[in-house]
């Protein structure tokens, strides 16, 4: 399929495939965006890509903390290898611990690598890492590779409207610019302003009821403290401690690392929310955290006191989380426009796939596009859509699995045997590759969407048969105890 590299060639080189006089405009300059943008030029695809901040990047404090680029994610790393070798360098291994809210200690600490188990199930002697990065230190690695590929982001640009006609897309923004193409990628998050196009309405994000405390700061700050530092020290084979803590309707994460310092706290949230990641957040003190806990908890542990109270000023955010129900259409009627990552599908943080899932999308969108050429792109479009949105939504389902289990945890279960507190990986979800799947299936999902014949999506969890379930139904069933299955 590969040909020889056209035009700038990044080093070490990737091969570019042939051109396919398709045009793209990509709106939104996230994780998601970059992806679909880089995916996209290496399949000969020609993009513009347009950004709402006038810069991305302000500091490595100062676009998030941490997240996980889970292994499906990284096989899109085997056509760019110096994506590659940033990948492995930037990220950091953890050693997690697990505690009760109280502070006594369940289990660990163990590494967040993945033990894998074979086609039949079995547990192997494989460990998988998962690659845990600062989000601004990943998002520099996308941005070096878009740079060196010779692609630039047009920032200031923020998108108000999307359209369409039956050969081509546009986008509106605020500074009165429209731009066309073949094509529009609707990745602009949570907020997006893609709904009318896509669906005919305005689907808000709503609370999914509950909000995260979090940060991240210079480790400086934290070691300052005695009973921190020797608390969170450098394990004695060179990896960095954390500590998950689990209580009723609560988590909380600290790590340590060599150069930062985060934490975070997942509490209930009553507060009514609004529809962007930046006004969504506010800024709040440790107090408040303090006081959170001894609200919810009854108390608040002296080591988490002195914790919270090493975060620097201004450094903390109470950052709500907010929740789309799963949406199957991600494609316009006229095939013109797609929502891809964050504004096709939210997740909780601890389904721990926001990122994986919208670089899965760059990966599955690109392929359908080449697959179908210029002349097949809204069926392309479609093809994407149904290959990815089940497959997607059973990914959502673990976020909220994950959650009751850290919420309402089935403590005689972890008497019996502790190591259950700790999150399983199952094989359908780290072993997937979005782009061999859109190869291998594009033409059975093609036949499907014009024939009808049968067609059965396979990456999703052995036996998950999808039918729709919004979030409501999930959170009475945490609240009665009631396991939730992926
Ligand atoms: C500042 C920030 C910090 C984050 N921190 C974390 C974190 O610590 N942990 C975590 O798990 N996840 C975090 N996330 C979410 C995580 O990055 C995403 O869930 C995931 O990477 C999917 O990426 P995405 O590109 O679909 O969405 P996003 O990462 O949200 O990217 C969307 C992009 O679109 C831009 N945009 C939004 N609206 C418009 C518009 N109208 N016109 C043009 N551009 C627009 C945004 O500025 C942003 O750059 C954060 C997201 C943001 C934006």
């Amino acid at each position: 399929m590969a040909d020889a590299c056209n035009g700038p060639s990044p080093t070490p080189p990737v091969q570019r495939h042939p051109e396919t006089g398709i045009t793209a405009v990509i709106v939104g300059g996230g994780v998601g965006g970059i992806m679909t943008a880089l995916e996209c030029w290496r399949k000969g695809i020609q993009v513009r890509i347009f950004e709402r901040m006038v810069v991305l990047l302000i500091s490595i404090y100062h676009a998030g903390d941490f997240f996980s680029i889970g292994p499906s994610a990284c096989k899109v790393f085997e056509h760019w290898p110096a994506m590659k070798e940033e990948n492995e360098a930037t990220s950091y291994d953890f050693w997690l611990s697990y505690h009760k809210q109280t502070g006594e200690h369940i289990y660990g600490p163990a590494p967040l690598a993945i033990v894998t188990t074979n086609e039949a199930g079995e547990t192997t002697t494989n460990t998988i890492r998962i690659h845990r990065h600062l989000r601004s230190k990943f998002q520099n690695i996308l941005l070096r590779q878009l740079a060196a590929t010779g692609m630039v982001v047009e920032y200031n640009h923020r998108a108000v409207r999307y359209h369409e006609t039956d050969d081509k897309a546009n986008v509106e923004f605020d500074n009165g610019v429209r731009v066309e193409a073949d094509l529009v990628i609707a990745a602009d998050g949570v907020g997006t302003k893609s709904f009318e196009v896509v669906t005919g309405k305005e689907l808000r994000a709503r609370s999914s009821g509950y909000a995260i405390y979090r940060t991240a700061y210079p480790v400086e700050f934290a070691v300052a403290d005695p009973d921190v530092d020797r608390r969170f020290a450098i394990l004695p084979n060179g990896q960095s401690p954390a500590e998950m803590w689990v209580g009723p309707d609560m988590h909380l994460f600290i790590s340590r690392t060599e150069d930062t310092f985060s934490w975070s706290v997942t509490h209930k949230d009553t507060a009514d929310s609004a529809e962007t990641w930046y006004g969504t957040h506010s800024k709040c003190t440790p107090a408040d955290v303090i006081q959170c806990l001894e609200t919810s908890l009854g108390s608040c542990p002296d080591i988490l006191q002195k914790v919270f109270n090493t975060t620097p000023e201004d450094r903390l955010v109470d950052w709500k989380l907010l929740w789309r129900d799963p949406q199957p259409q991600w494609t316009s009627p006229r095939g013109r426009v797609v929502q891809l990552g964050d504004a096709a599908h939210t997740f909780l943080p601890s389904s721990g796939n926001g990122a994986t899932q919208a670089m899965e999308d760059a990966m599955s969108l690109a392929s359908c596009l080449e697959i179908g050429g210029q002349s097949n792109i809204p069926m392309a479009l479609r093809v994407h859509n149904l290959l990815r949105a089940e497959r997607v939504s059973c990914c959502q389902l673990l976020g909220f699995r994950n959650q009751a289990q850290r919420h309402h945890t089935n403590w005689d279960l972890v008497a019996e045997n502790p190591r259950a507190i700790k999150e399983s990986y199952d094989r359908w979800l780290w072993a997937h590759d979005a782009e061999q799947y859109a190869y291998e299936n594009y033409g059975k999902a093609f036949q499907h969407l014009i024939t009808g014949a049968p067609f059965t999506n396979t990456n999703a969890a052995p036996g998950y048969v999808y039918r729709p379930w919004n979030i409501d139904e999930l959170l009475a069933k945490q609240d009665a105890g009631i396991p939730i299955e992926v």
